[in-house]
C-alpha cells in the first residue's frame, strides 16, 4: 500500500471504482466491435475464477440492467421487451437485457458482445430461464452450476462433515465440466498456473472486501451501503480475479482505514444508523438514498452487499496448493452463503444487528425481482421476534419507474424518522 495525502484518499474509492467501470465498459464495446468471445455470467457464482484462465471477458447482464435504470432509460428496453410479449411481472433485469439483445448490444455505455456461452447457478430461478432465451436466440451453450444450498436456515455444514465433503465433489465435478466446455469454446488448453494467480487476486479482494465491511461498524460510519456499496459491487464482480481488481480494493481498505483512523465519516452528522434488505431503488437511486440521509439516516450495511457480491463478504480464501479443490470449497461456500442471505435474510440482518449498532431495518421488497423480495414480510416478522429495532417496509421496484411513486415513499420515510426520533427520545430519558 502507497502512501497518500488526505485529498487523494479520502473518495478514491468512488473515483477510481467509477474508472474501472468506464475501463471495463470500453473494453466489452472493444470486443464487441471485434466480434470476440464473451461469457454471460450472473453476480451470484459468477465462475470468473475458470473464465478468466481462459481470458474470456466477463458480461454481467444484471449490471447492464441495472445501469440502464440509473442512467432513467430503463423504461424504454422494459417497453420494447413487453411489446413483444415479456410480461409486466417478471425480472426487469430480464427484460431490459431482451431489449438490449434486440437493439443488438446497444447499451448507454457503449455496445455489449453477443454470448459465446452462458454461466448460471441455481441461485436464483430467473438466471435458468433467463438463459434459455440467450440459448434460443443464439444457439450457444449454456452451463448450468447447480450448487447445494444449506437445507435450513443457520444449520450450515462446514469442511469435515460428509454432507459439506458430498456437496463439495459434486460442485468439484461440474467445474471439471465447465472447464472442459471452455477449451471447446476458446480452442486453449487449462492453465492451472494461471487459475492459481487468479486465485491469490481474488483472495486478495475477498480479504479486503471484508475488511471494508467490518470498518463500518465505525461510528461515524465510513461509507454508504446502498450509494458508495452500488460502485464496490460493480467492481468486485467486473475486476474478480484480476490484478486491478486486488489493487483496487486494498486501495478501498486502505481509505477506510484512513477514515477510520481519522473519523471521517460519510455524512457529516449521522443520527440513525441503517441496514437494508433487498435490492435498491434504482430509477430514483439518488433521490431514494436522499430520503434517508436529509434525515441523518445512513445505510451502514446491507443484504444486497452480502449477496451481490456472491459471499465475497465471507472472505474465503483459496489454497492455492490445492486449487481445483479449493475452488470447489469456495464455490461452496460462498454462492450457498449468497444464497443463506437472501432466503434466511432475517439471520443475516440479525448478524448485521449485533455488530453494527443498527437504529432501523429497512425492507425493501421490489414487484419484479421475487427471488429476493418473496421472504421478505416473513422475514421481518421473524427478526422482530428476535431483536429489538425498529423497521420499515417500503415496497417499489429497481427497474420499472412506473411502479415508484417518490411522494408514497417520501411519506413513509419521513414517518418512520419521526417514530425513529421519539423512540431516541424515549431511550433517553429513561437512562
Ligand atoms: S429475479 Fe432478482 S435475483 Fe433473480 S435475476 Fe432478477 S433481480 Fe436478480
Amino acid at each position: 500500500m502507497s502512501l497518500v495525502n488526505n485529498d487523494e484518499i479520502v473518495g478514491r474509492g468512488n473515483r477510481d471504482g467509477a474508472e474501472l467501470f468506464r475501463n471495463w465498459f470500453d473494453n466489452l464495446n472493444q470486443t464487441a466491435a471485434n466480434d470476440g468471445l464473451a461469457a454471460y455470467v450472473f453476480v451470484m457464482g459468477s465462475m470468473a475464477e475458470i473464465l478468466q484462465v481462459f481470458d474470456l471477458p466477463m458480461v454481467f447482464p444484471e449490471i447492464n440492467s441495472l445501469q440502464t435504470a440509473v442512467r432513467r432509460v430503463a423504461h424504454e428496453y422494459l417497453n420494447e421487451a413487453e411489446d413483444i410479449g415479456y410480461s409486466p411481472d417478471i425480472c426487469g433485469y430480464v427484460k431490459a437485457d431482451v431489449a438490449l439483445q434486440m437493439r443488438n448490444g446497444d447499451h448507454p455505455m457503449g455496445k455489449i458482445p453477443k454470448p459465446s456461452l452462458a454461466v448460471l447457478t441455481n441461485a436464483c430461478n430467473t438466471y435458468i430461464k433467463w438463459g434459455e432465451i440467450w440459448e434460443r436466440m443464439y444457439q450457444i451453450p449454456i452451463f448450468t452450476l447447480d450448487v447445494p444450498g444449506t437445507r435450513q436456515g443457520g444449520l450450515v455444514t462446514v469442511a469435515g462433515d460428509s454432507s459439506f465433503e458430498n456437496d463439495k465433489r459434486y460442485v468439484k465435478a461440474q467445474l471439471k465440466e465447465l472447464i472442459t466446455l471452455c477449451e471447446e469454446v476458446t480452442g486453449k488448453k487449462f492453465d492451472v498456473d494461471r487459475l492459481r494467480e487468479i486465485q491469490e487476486n481474488t483472495n486478495r479482494m475477498n480479504r479486503s472486501w471484508k475488511r471494508v465491511l467490518e470498518l463500518n461498524r465505525s461510528r461515524p460510519s465510513l461509507f454508504n451501503a446502498l450509494t458508495d456499496g452500488t460502485i464496490y459491487l460493480g467492481v468486485f464482480n467486473g475486476f474478480r480475479g484480476l490484478k486491478e481488481g486486488a489493487e483496487y480494493f486494498e486501495d478501498l481498505q486502505e481509505e477506510m482505514e484512513y477514515k477510520a483512523a481519522n473519523e471521517i465519516g460519510t455524512l457529516t452528522d449521522e443520527k440513525y444508523r441503517l441496514a437494508f434488505a433487498g435490492v435498491p431503488c434504482y430509477p430514483i437511486f439518488r433521490r431514494f438514498n436522499e430520503l434517508f440521509t436529509d434525515w441523518g439516516g445512513t445505510f451502514v450495511n446491507s443484504t444486497y452487499l452480502w449477496f451481490a457480491s456472491g459471499g465475497g463478504n465471507m472472505g474465503y480464501e483459496y489454497d492455492t496448493s490445492r486449487p481445483m479443490e479449493s475452488l470447489a470449497e469456495g464455490v461452496l461456500l460462498s454462492v450457498r452463503d449468497a444464497m443463506d442471505s437472501m432466503f434466511h435474510q432475517n439471520l443475516a440482518l440479525e448478524a448485521i444487528i449485533d455488530s453494527y449498532d443498527i437504529d432501523g431495518v429497512i425492507f425493501h421488497p421490489i414487484k419484479s425481482c421475487r427471488t429476493v423480495s418473496t421472504g421478505l414480510a416473513d422475514g421481518r416478522r421473524a427478526l422482530m421476534a428476535t431483536r429489538d429495532v425498529s423497521s420499515l417496509f417500503i415496497e417499489s421496484d429497481m427497474m420499472d419507474r412506473r411502479v415508484v411513486s417518490e411522494a408514497q415513499l417520501k411519506n413513509r420515510i419521513d414517518a418512520f424518522f419521526e417514530g425513529l426520533a421519539a423512540r431516541k427520545q424515549r431511550e433517553m430519558s429513561s437512562v
